[in-house]
């Protein structure tokens, strides 16, 4: 197959990329490098079967015929999507439907990267894909969320009246290597606080939750649902629910680090819990994650440190 990923130079998108690979395909990887980075694509400079486009979704392109299509372009880290707001809702907006047209055009089958922020601030705990969420429209995370849940309507639309063979995936808190370590997410600000022996810096009270899934687990998980046919959502995440509180004592505890634990203030509507149920991955795809915090966080180390060192 002949492959596009959007979004290639990201986090999700680079190791993405290399699982397609992996598997005997060509992929031509989109980015336009906003939050992407091409380091993520380095050691594919010499690899045939990679092609990369510099290039904004939210402006149409043919990329000539392609098979199948992951559709990862956006902003995905808070601190990213708020600098970057009306840019992140062109990404999930006009992107998404310039990709989707690609998908129509060559008839390629489709797959969308979604996300637990669907589900906002939810009050209803763990999340299943049957509801419906808790979203502010105009708040801080607006940009981020409505964007998502635009897409997720507009993928859905493409399936019904364009009989586009479409699939959507929310992904929840996910980590590992090449997550930015200056992105500002809890897991990279942890690691290289506590590497570096700086404060590890908890917002709000460290009672809030989320569930964080290594990063091999989670390109697993979209790959098993990239080849199903399903076209409703699909949580895609590991259920072990952690305080931030005990994350930042887990991060301690596997970097071995002294580090002090410093309270800021909590962000405006920070979502208080997040743990996906995983029912339906597990009844349809057969799917469930396997690594656990501590060994991620392991498995991760080696990244962070030299993260840092190059900024150093
Ligand atoms: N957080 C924190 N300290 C940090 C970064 C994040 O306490 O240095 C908290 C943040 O307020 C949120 C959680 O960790 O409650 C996860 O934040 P992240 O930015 O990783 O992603 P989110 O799940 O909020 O999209």
């Amino acid at each position: 197959m002949r492959v596009l990923i959007t979004g290639a130079a990201g986090f999700l998108g680079s190791h993405l990329t290399d699982a397609v690979l992996a598997e005997g395909h060509e992929v031509l990887g989109v980015d336009n490098l906003c939050t992407g980075s091409l380091d993520n694509l380095a050691h594919l400079e010499h690899e045939p079967r990679f092609e990369f486009l510099e290039q904004d979704i939210c402006q149409p392109f043919d990329p000539g015929k392609v098979d199948y299509v992951f559709n990862f372009a956006s902003p995905a880290s808070p601190a990213d999507y708020m600098r970057l707001g009306i840019e992140t809702l062109m990404v999930g907006s006009a992107g998404t439907r310039n990709i989707l047209e690609i998908a129509a055009k060559y008839q390629a089958r489709f797959l969308h990267a979604s996300t637990s922020e669907c589900y906002g601030d939810p009050d209803e705990h763990p999340q299943t894909e049957a509801y419906w969420g808790n979203v502010n429209p105009i708040g801080p995370r607006s940009v981020y969320d409505e964007a998502k849940r635009f897409s997720e309507a507009l993928v859905t639309a493409y399936c019904r009246y364009r009989n586009v063979d479409t699939r959507l995936v929310r992904i929840f808190n996910t980590y590992g290597p090449r997550l930015q370590a200056n992105d500002g997410r809890v897991i990279s600000n942890f690691m290289t606080q506590a590497l570096r022996g700086d404060d590890l810096t908890i917002y709000g009270d460290g009672g809030q939750t989320r569930s964080f899934c290594y990063v091999s687990d989670e390109i697993d998980g979209i790959l098993t649902l990239s080849r199903s046919d399903e076209h409703t959502p699909v949580n895609i995440g590991n259920p072990s629910e952690w305080t931030i509180l005990d994350c930042a004592n887990a991060v301690k505890k596997v970097t071995g680090s002294s580090s002090k634990i410093v309270f800021h203030p909590l962000p405006q509507d920070d979502p208080t819990q997040r743990q996906p149920d995983i029912t339906k991955a597990r009844t349809l795809l057969g799917w469930e994650p396997k690594i656990d915090l501590e060994t991620g966080l392991k498995l991760s180390l080696d990244y962070f440190r030299s993260s840092i060192e190059a900024v150093a």
